[in-house]
């Protein structure tokens, strides 16, 4: 007996109340897209599961590409019966005598969502439990820690057969979350932050902030080849190149030294607000660790937040750089952050940053300077990129060992 389709079980989608029907439409549309290559498989969605139907295809292979899709709790290999006694048995014991290895142990877990069924929960673990252990010699009973988990769940239009669970990505189906921009740097965080927060569903752009001639041309491509790896979530990502060096240098000339770093921030976070706007996001997200570097201790954030009230979102707030480190191996970004190329903020940092600076300081250092009309200027020069994948999707299976 051969499994001919896969159930897939929703995670935190379903306790979504009425937006439930928006959620189920963007995991089908997540779950379609990650399986083009398989031209004969068929979806079917409802309010509570989503069915592969195999016709044919690689079940293995599918199982592999689903592992990484998000919102999806836990799915199973499954085999559609007819609602009859007889057929659920022989197909029980054919699908179970297929699986079992001697010495292991079983036990049936019926469900029944459709109370009209002629046996009630007992009757089917106890008919398809004695019609088991009648015909496989060497099988036993163990309910506490079976080998084989055999579910049999009874549903309107038919009858589901399956033994195994395979666990889901979790999380919450892709851009199903509304939009954020991503302060992207070339470093190991925030292409971190940036994962977390997709698997969390949100729509993401990300914006860097590059500065030549002082950041090369390689530095540029770390960061495309960055925005690549991410991509390869939603098959294409949107990354706005912001130029830098003139209000860099405008800072370095103008603002006391140990200051410069804080007030680089604060332009950053203004742009990237201004670039939030235009795209219509309601979030900006940063790969910042608490006490992780001089900008990020609390009084560094109280000093750079308060030039916006949009809400930045910040995954890696209170994880160690070692767990940080681990994603990023785990999503394969690792390799990439640390290629060797400079960053705008390394080349500009003073050797002594303030840890505690001071808003009334900042705002008389920035008083002397017409940021406005040089934020306005960088933001007419950004250079827009849709950063597309070739191979779409295959990160995805890399990403859900971690999860
Ligand atoms: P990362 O590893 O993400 O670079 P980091 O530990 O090096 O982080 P910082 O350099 O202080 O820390 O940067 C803090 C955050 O500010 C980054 O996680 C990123 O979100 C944002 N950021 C820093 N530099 C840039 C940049 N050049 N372009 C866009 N965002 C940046
Ligand atoms: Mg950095």
């Amino acid at each position: 007996m051969k499994y001919d389709r896969i159930l897939i079980r929703y995670g935190e989608i379903s306790t979504k109340g009425r937006n439930r029907h928006k959620f189920v439409e963007k995991l089908r549309r997540s779950v379609v897209n990650a399986l083009t290559s398989f031209p004969s498989i068929k979806v079917e969605a409802s309010r509570d599961r989503m069915y592969v139907i195999l016709n044919g295809e690689d079940g293995k292979e599918i199982i592999e590409k689903l592992k990484g899709i998000f919102g999806i709790q836990s799915f199973s290999p499954a085999i559609k019966v007819e609602r009859d006694v007889e057929n659920i048995k022989q197909a029980t014991l054919e699908l179970i005598s297929s699986i079992y290895r001697v010495g292991q142990t079983f036990k049936v877990t019926p469900k029944r969502s459709d109370k009209t069924f002629e046996l009630d929960t007992d009757g089917i673990n106890r008919v398809i439990g004695t019609h088991l252990l009648k015909n496989i010699p060497g099988l036993k009973v163990n309910v506490k820690e079976p080998d084989i988990n055999v579910r049999i769940e009874v549903r309107q239009e038919a009858v589901y057969l399956s033994c195994e669970t395979i666990q889901g990505a979790g999380g919450l189906p892709v851009k199903s979350a509304g939009k954020a921009m991503l302060m992207l740097s070339g470093g190991i965080d925030s292409p971190v932050a940036g994962y977390l927060s997709m698997k969390r569903g949100l729509e993401l752009e990300a914006v860097h902030f590059f500065s030549p001639p002082y950041t090369s041309e390689r530095s540029k491509e770390k960061v495309i080849d960055l925005t690549k790896k991410l991509a390869e979530i939603y098959g294409s990502l949107t990354l706005h190149i912001v130029p830098f060096t003139e209000i860099q240098q405008v800072i370095k000339e103008q603002v006391p030294e140990n200051y410069t770093m804080t007030t680089m921030r604060r332009m950053m976070l203004r742009i990237t607000d201004e670039i939030r706007k235009q795209r219509e996001g309601l979030a900006i997200i940063t790969g910042e660790s608490l006490g992780q570097v001089a900008s990020q201790t609390l009084e560094s954030m109280f000093a750079i937040n308060e030039v916006t009230n949009t809400p930045i979102l910040r995954p890696l707030i209170s994880m160690d750089k070692t767990d940080i480190i681990k994603i990023a191996q785990e999503i394969d970004t690792l390799e990439i952050s640390n290629r060797p190329f400079e960053d705008c903020c390394t080349i500009f940092v003073p050797a002594s940053p303030k840890t505690k600076p001071r808003r009334e300081k900042v705002h008389r250092y920035e008083s002397f300077v017409d940021f406005e009309e040089l934020i306005k200027e960088a933001v007419q020069k950004i250079e827009t990129l849709n950063i597309t994948t070739d191979d779409a999707h295959d990160l995805h299976s890399e990403f859900n060992a971690l999860f």
